[in-house]
């Protein structure tokens, strides 16, 4: 489950890779003939666009997440400019081979363009910005498809590639919503670029002091507390520890706590990661709130237990406008009354950066892998 946002990368770049190829193939396979219609040579203009830069595009996001190469944003000296010029090459090189559709050194010309944009569209975007091009990646190797449909005349390619990526929009736009940017400001900003890494981040918390509590302290907490929302992130993933959390929240709920999930757009490494992890335990839907219905209780919240979360809660996205993920709305846990956090160390998120929940007064650190972490509270809360 964690490695499937990756997946879904590498998955994306290959659809685009074989439409691309499905445009190339046609365009020589006429070519051979020794005429090649206006309408082939658009949706091979079209399909290796599309195609193209969403196979690049994708390779880097894979490569990204994976780690294969820096989550940071990494762009040459005017950007910008090269993407202009480069996008300029490209309708320029379209129209000399609509002009003459046999002209084969304009269409790999602006084959190697199209896969050149993709790399430099997708570099200079930061780790924070991922959820969204993933999933603007996937909305493109749906079109891409759909070009490669009009490319063979064939209906069905047509009409799936259009369902992806209608579906691969409106997802995009939900993603951009839970990360409160617009689309044009993640591709053409780079959001996360101060992200500092593990090493600065935990030199930042060098002089600063936490409170820590183990297992019997925090089932007194939550065992004793009236309300509790437990908010879910990527450490829940990685350990597989949602049917434990759904024990937890099940012994809380026999003790009469009144127990909710508060679920982030952006929690986790793809979108609905945590409603899958959930729903995969068992947990009834109506028990899981969205940032926006839970945010004004938390101030009525007796506990809010963070379980492998640490961007998605971090104050500084509200308050510090120096911070990389400065403007994202997050679930505001450090509105509870107090606030749990379950992790195996100070170490940053996704993100790269320090956070300064865990340095609060209201806030306990919990340290332990979330799986065996939570079965130690279940343990000591049936002892309550
Ligand atoms: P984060 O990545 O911010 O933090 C996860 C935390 O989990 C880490 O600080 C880590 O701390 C802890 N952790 C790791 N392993 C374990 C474990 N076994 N047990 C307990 N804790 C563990 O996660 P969030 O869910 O808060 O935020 C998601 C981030 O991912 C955002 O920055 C988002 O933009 C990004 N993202 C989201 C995508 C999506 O579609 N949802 C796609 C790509 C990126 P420690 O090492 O100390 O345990």
């Amino acid at each position: 489950m964690t490695a499937m946002p990756q997946m879904v990368g590498l998955l994306n770049g290959l659809g685009g890779a074989a439409s691309a190829l499905v445009a190339i193939a046609e365009f020589y396979r006429l070519l051979g003939e020794g005429t090649v219609p206006l309408s082939a040579v658009s949706t091979a203009i079209l399909g290796s666009l599309i195609g193209g830069v969403t196979f690049t595009g994708s390779a880097i996001a894979f490569a990204k997440l994976q780690g294969l190469i820096t989550g940071k944003p990494v762009s040459l000296p005017g950007q910008q400019i090269i993407n202009i010029i480069l996008f300029v090459c490209f309708i320029v090189g379209s129209g000399l081979l609509l002009i003459n559709p046999l002209n084969t050194t304009a269409f790999l010309g602006i084959t190697a363009i199209a896969l050149v944009l993709g790399l430099f569209l997708v570099l200079p975007i930061g780790g924070g910005d991922m959820p969204v091009v993933i999933s603007l990646l996937n909305s493109l190797s749906g079109l891409a498809a759909s070009a490669a449909g009009f490319v063979v005349m064939n209906n069905v390619l047509i009409i799936a590639g259009a369902l992806v990526g209608a579906s691969g929009l409106i997802l995009t736009e939900i993603m951009c919503k839970g990360m409160n940017r617009s689309l044009p400001n993640v591709l053409f900003s780079a959001f996360g670029g101060a992200a500092t890494g593990g090493g600065s981040a935990a030199a930042d918390a060098g002089d600063k002091s936490i409170h820590q509590i183990d297992a019997e302290e925090g089932a007194m907490m939550l065992g004793y507390a009236r309300s509790v929302v437990i908010v879910p992130g990527y450490g829940m993933a990685v350990a597989q520890a949602q049917h434990s959390v759904r024990e937890l929240a099940d012994q809380l709920t026999k003790k009469g706590v009144d127990v909710k999930y508060a679920i982030h757009p952006v929690a986790g490494r793809m979108p609905g990661h945590m409603n899958v992890l959930l729903a995969e335990a068992n947990v009834s839907y109506s028990q899981l709130h969205d940032m926006d219905d839970i945010n004004p209780e938390f101030e009525r919240t007796d506990v809010a237990l963070v379980i492998g979360a640490n961007d998605v809660v971090n104050p500084d996205a509200k308050t510090d406008p120096g911070s990389p993920i400065y403007g994202m709305p997050i679930l505001e846990v450090d509105k509870a009354k107090n606030t749990i956090v379950i992790k195996r160390s100070m170490q940053p998120g996704y993100a790269g950066i320090d956070n300064n929940l865990f340095y609060r007064d209201k806030t306990m650190m919990y340290f332990g892998s979330a799986k065996e972490a939570v079965a130690q509270l279940v343990s000591e809360i049936k002892q309550l």
